[in-house]
This record gives structure tokens, sequence and C-alpha cells, in this order.
């Protein structure tokens, strides 16, 4: 029997929303692999390689491969004030909204928003350190994932990486003697390991024992935790936090720059954000690179919504914190209305790289077997986690408007 043709076999789903050329290569290639039996499924599985909303109940608040901060931000069509000014009816600045914003919120004099922290770091690189030396503790070199390595960051920065100290121990003499060795030190560099725990005998430099050298300090500070404090929290900060360094603080303490991640502890969008002296971070907006790591209008305008909640204190509307500050009664209740499965406590964690150790106490349901394929098929997909034959549905990552699908989705599975 010879095989359909290409455009006979593409036309022969119709409930799709796929576009016909899409369906054209997906037959085309059923009919290459002589599967053309299977076209049906092979249409579905390039429905489900499209970009679409996710259930979360791993537990893992900053999920890498579900986008990190879970984002709320609805715009409709239409233009944005992005680049002027309303007062004069001048061109402006994009700057002006958010970074201003997120600059009040972490207590810093000024602040410029790029793409994403290695945006951040590469840029504050290239335009305060130059082609200068820049010393980093060894203790520091870190790879955050992906690839993104310290040292190779520092090299593609015209910088030259001064390695200073042992693996597990940095001290300000060791600092000292780099800015004694080197008369092009431009900038110091110091970089949170976010990703992993050294314990033992260790010791670091504090950004306060850098302060009073004379030149420019900048923190890679990752989570972009903004106040130790957490003001915008009814119960301040949780234990989990940890001795996870924050902006201010950091600022305070004397550092010149930090750099930070929109999409984790801040729970805004994917964005970097360069915080602090005024003259540095104009020195970073003004750099040629600038223009290739600004973010569009659709960035800008969700971590404006966020800065603004940060500044009313409305941590409960920035979906993360609200995630994240759910008590673990409230979990169990809804676990309990959702009426399958065994309502469990649990331990969901911070994630995205953040907190490498840390847990936050959680409650969910737990389904006998694994289940995860079938939940990944539910429209939207639920992803869950698997141990040991067990599939644990964490509810503190789920918001409670999904709670309704679960409960349809479980109720069709056992
Ligand atoms: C996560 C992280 C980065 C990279 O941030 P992106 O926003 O993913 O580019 C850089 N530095 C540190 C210390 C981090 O924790």
């Amino acid at each position: 029997m010879h095989p359909p043709s290409v455009d006979k076999l593409a036309r022969s789903v119709t409930n799709t929303d796929l576009p016909h050329p899409v369906l054209v290569d997906v037959a085309r290639e059923a009919i290459a692999d002589g599967d053309h039996e299977n076209f049906r499924s092979r249409v579905v599985a390039a429905e489900r390689r499209l970009l679409d909303r996710v259930v979360n109940a791993t537990g893992v608040l900053l999920h890498t491969n579900l986008g990190r901060a879970p984002l709320a931000h609805h715009q409709s069509a239409g233009y944005s004030s992005l680049e002027l000014d309303l007062e004069s009816g001048r061109r402006g600045s994009r700057q002006s909204s958010a970074a201003t914003l997120l600059a009040r919120a972490g207590g810093a004099e000024a602040a410029v928003v790029v793409n994403n922290c290695a945006a951040a770091v590469t840029l504050s690189l290239a335009a305060i350190a130059g082609s200068g030396s820049v010393p980093v503790s060894r203790g520091e070199l870190v790879e955050i994932g992906g690839g993104f390595r310290v040292p190779d960051v520092i090299a593609q920065s015209r910088a030259k990486l001064v390695e200073i100290g042992t693996t597990n121990r940095t001290r300000i003499q060791d600092v000292r003697r780099a800015l004694d060795e080197h008369d092009d030190v431009t900038a110091v560099l110091k970089v949170h390991p976010s990703n992993y725990r050294m314990e033992g005998f260790t010791e670091s430099v504090e950004v306060r024992e850098l302060a009073d050298l004379d030149v420019p300090i900048l923190v890679d500070l990752g989570s972009g935790l903004l106040d130790e404090a957490c003001p915008w929290l009814d119960n301040g900060r949780p234990n989990w936090l940890g001795d996870e360094p924050a902006v201010r603080q950091t600022l305070e303490q004397g550092a010149d720059l930090v750099m930070f991640s929109g999409d984790k502890l801040l729970g805004g969008p994917q964005a970097g954000i360069i915080a602090g002296r005024a003259d540095l971070v104009a020195k970073c907006a003004k750099h040629p690179l600038m223009r290739a790591f600004r973010p569009g209008s659709l960035v800008i305008s969700a971590l404006q919504s966020v800065a603004l909640a940060y500044l009313d204190r409305r941590g409960s509307d920035i979906p993360f914190w609200y995630m994240a500050s759910l008590t673990i009664s409230e979990l169990k209740d809804r676990a309990a209305a959702i009426g399958v499965g065994e309502v469990a406590e649990m331990d969901a964690a911070p994630g995205g790289g953040s907190l490498p150790t840390a847990t936050i106490p959680s409650a969910g349901l737990v389904l006998g077997g694994d289940h995860s394929a079938a939940l990944r098929a539910a429209n939207p997909p639920i992803i869950a986690r698997v141990n040991e034959d067990r599939t644990h549905l964490d509810l503190r990552t789920v918001s409670p408007d999904d709670d309704a699908h679960i409960k349809d989705v479980v109720a069709h599975l056992c």
C-alpha cells in the first residue's frame, strides 16, 4: 500500500490549533519514518512542544524548567510610555520606571535593568572593570548552572581575572596583596556561591572588610532578596532564608554595585538588575553592551508591578512570596478538600539554584504508584514529584485556582 500524500495526511487531523505548515512538517517526518499510522500522536507531541501554562506540584518554588518564579502578568494590546517622558513630551528613559522603583525598594542610589543576572555581571565588569585586573576569591569562582562560569564571564569582558586565596579560605590580606602586586586593579568582584555550601575550615572576605578599599566593590548576589528583614511579609523573615545575603544590607555594608536576578527570590520576570552607586550605574547604562542587554516593555512592566508591591509591602501580591508564606494548615486543608489520595506533610524547596540545602515545611497529596506521565498529559499539564513509587503533589507551589483541576485529573487516575 502507498503511503498517503503529505498534504492529505496533514489535513487528516482537524481538531488541532497547529498551523498547516507545521502539520505538513509533522506529516513529512511521519512518512519519512514509515510511521504515518501514528500521525495523530505525532501531532499531539508537536502541540506539546509549544510553550504552555503548567501546574507546578513539585514544591520547588523557583523551578528552572518551569520558568523560575511564578509570573502573574496580563497586558492588553497597545503602546506604552516605554521611552517617553509624559511630563515634557520628550524622549525618556526605559530605566525611569521599574529600575528606579527597585533602587528605592533595595536602598540603592540608582539601578538599571538588563535581561538576566549573567548580563548584569557581564555589563558591570565591562563598564566598571574595563581591561583592568579583577581579584576574585578562588572559593567564589563558581559555576552557576547552564555553563555560566565566573572565570569564563570575566574572560568575555576585557577584564583580567586575578585569583586570590584558596578554595576554602580567602582573607582581606589576600585582596590587599592583589592590590599591591597589580597596579591595574579596577574593581574587586565578590560572588555569592548561591548553589553550593562550603562547611568546615572555611573563611571568606565580608563586604564590610572590602568597603574601605579604593576600588569599586562589585557583588554578584544572584538571588535578589531585597531586604534581610523581609518587611513585605506580615510575619517577617522566614527561617528557611538562612543567611542569604540581601541587596539593601550588602549596599549598606559598602558594596558599590550589586547584581541580581529578577526571577529568583525577587519573584519577578526573567531580568537582571545592577543597583548601587549612581555614578557607576550611569556608566553601565551608557556602555554599548547596554543596547544588547536591555529588556523590552513586557519585562519592564512585569518588574514594575513587582517593585510597586515591594514598596507597598504587599508581599502576598507577589506570587512567589504568597506561595512561600502559606502555612502547613492552609495547605493541609486544601489537600483534604481535594479529597483524593492521602494528605501528607512534605518538604518544599526554594530551588532556582538558591539556598541549595534549604527546605520549607509543606503539605499536599500522595498517590500510590508513579502517575507523573499521566499528570503531564493533563491539560494544563500537572508536574509532580515521584519518590519510591509514590507520586507527591505539593500544594505549596500550586495556585489554589488549580486545586479543582488537580481534583478532576487525579479522580480519573485512581
Ligand atoms: C543565578 C545566578 C546568576 C545567573 O543569573 P541569571 O539571571 O540566570 O542570569 C549569576 N550569579 C549568581 C550568584 C547567581 O546565583
